[in-house]
């Protein structure tokens, strides 16, 4: 019998299913390790570390997501497309959370509703690849897959899959997740003093007005209630962020799957809101199987290909019992695309009265690549693909709950257009991804200027 927790009612466990249980099924986009016994070594080494996040967290974050789904919130998802072992560094972890909070501001005060924060950081380290290999002139390597895999650098000895590597993205995680929650325990998140948050070249951009303006009511507003009440209103200072990555590398996601005292089941505590990629989806798939068994909100992307039977016999196996809060569907169709692949989708979901929470991700069905050979992204295709996105569950009666959106706080040139207008010849100038564009810090918050003034159409 399960037992109910507090907050929320009893769902039954799966009872075939561990752990371990998705070895048995065919698994997508996992690196071969050269040394069984080198393997065995580090996932026992990681067994025995503590985990990143709490089971309290996670529940607490399912019943955002519950209410995200009912329309009380939205749901803000982003950070890069890796995050690199060496990137692991005060400055671009505080920049990603500025930005962050920034958007997050901006979506609270144009929705006028609460948001809920969720990064992908502390643990995004594990990359799918469209090749097992890569192949320079007449030299056949592994594909790079990300830093807990293995290194970008064309070399035999980088790009050799190390176990080790596991224990190191642990802790890389550990040390961003602990300087995030001592930024935010810190006050850096104050509402008292939102100018603080202001990155230094935020003067330079044409957004810089519209955003001061907004600084500028939300601390009119803060007065405003202090003044009515005597006294200082507390609780400005904090805010809940969680974090989220592709739980792609299942033998690290495994070993950092436990049970805890007070609360029935099995939880994955590398992360609050790991999601499936697209390219791990499959229903009998291992991805598939070993999400089932978690009690952690999931995350799927939806490309494409899918059908709408697909997606019905997806949520009969990762949501059986209809659970809120339990599941997320992150659509990533492409501007070209999501009009004509995204209507049958939301139509089959809505007549079985299933509930999901809809997400946009407007970035990775619009990735092409320039002439002179970056692989980018155009603001005018991300920027149309979410209007589309709003327009189309608006339509369908269905809701888009929040949007998942690759990005940092670094001032690079990845993806062309936007405010700033960035041309193909700007890419060489700033472009530090190893894997896929993001939005830099103005684009990011045009983006979620955008998502207001959508909403309040
Ligand atoms: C990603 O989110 O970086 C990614 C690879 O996405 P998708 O699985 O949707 O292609
Ligand atoms: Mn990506």
């Amino acid at each position: 019998m399960p037992t109910p927790d507090r907050n929320l009612r009893a769902v039954n466990l799966p009872t075939d299913w561990s752990p371990l249980s998705w070895r048995d099924r065919p698994a997508m986009q996992l690196p071969t390790y050269p040394d069984e016994s080198a393997l065995e070594s580090a996932l026992s080494e990681l067994r025995a570390l503590p985990p990143l996040v709490t089971s309290w967290e996670i529940l607490a974050l399912k019943q955002q997501l519950a209410e995200a789904q009912e329309g009380k919130r939205f749901l803000l998802q982003g950070g890069d497309c890796a995050e690199s072992f060496d990137a692991c560094s005060s400055d671009v972890i505080s920049n990603r959370l500025k930005v962050l909070l920034q958007m997050s501001l901006v979506l609270v005060h144009g929705l006028r509703k609460p948001v809920v924060r969720v990064g992908r950081f502390a643990g995004q380290y594990a990359k799918p690849r469209s090749a097992d290999t890569e192949t320079i002139g007449d030299v056949t390597l592994p594909s790079y897959r990300g830093d807990v895999v293995n290194a970008p650098e064309f070399t035999a000895a980088a790009r050799a899959p190390d176990p080790r590597r596991m224990i190191k993205a642990h802790a890389r995680s550990a040390m961003t997740m602990n300087f995030v929650r001592a930024l935010i325990d810190g006050g850096f998140a104050d509402l008292h003093h939102p100018e603080y948050w202001n990155l230094s070249w935020v003067g330079h951009s044409p957004l810089a007005d519209e955003y001061r303006r907004m600084v500028n009511a939300i601390g009119d507003a803060v007065r405003f209630m202090e003044t009515l009440s005597g006294s200082e209103v507390h609780n400005l200072n904090r805010v809940d962020f969680y974090t989220s990555h592709e739980a792609l590398l299942l033998p690290y996601e495994e070993s950092l799957t436990r049970q805890v005292p007070r609360h029935w089941g099995w939880f994955n505590l590398s992360t609050h809101y790991p999601w499936i990629g697209m390219r791990t989806a499959a229903v009998d798939g291992a991805h598939a199987e070993y999400f089932r068994g978690i009690r952690n909100p999931i995350a799927l992307k939806v490309g494409p290909s899918v059908t709408p039977d697909q997606l019905l016999r997806t949520i009969d196996l990762l949501n059986p019992e209809d659970e809120p809060g339990r599941l997320t569907f992150i659509h990533r169709m492409g501007a070209t695309g999501i009009a004509d692949k995204l209507p049958p989708l939301l139509e089959a979901v809505r007549r079985d009265g299933r509930r999901v929470l809809w997400v946009c991700d407007p970035m990775h069905g619009n990735t092409e690549s320039t002439s002179n050979g970056y692989k980018t992204r155009r603001f005018r295709n991300i920027r149309s693909e979410l209007e589309q996105a709003f327009e189309l569950h608006a339509a369908a009666g269905t809701r888009l709950g929040g949007a998942h959106l690759e990005l940092t706080g670094e001032d690079v040139t990845e993806c062309l257009g936007g405010a700033r207008e960035l041309t193909e010849s700007d890419l060489e100038r700033a472009y530090k991804s190893t894997v896929d564009p993001r939005l830099n810090y103005e684009q990011a918050l045009e983006i979620a200027m955008l998502i207001v003034r959508k909403q309040a159409q």
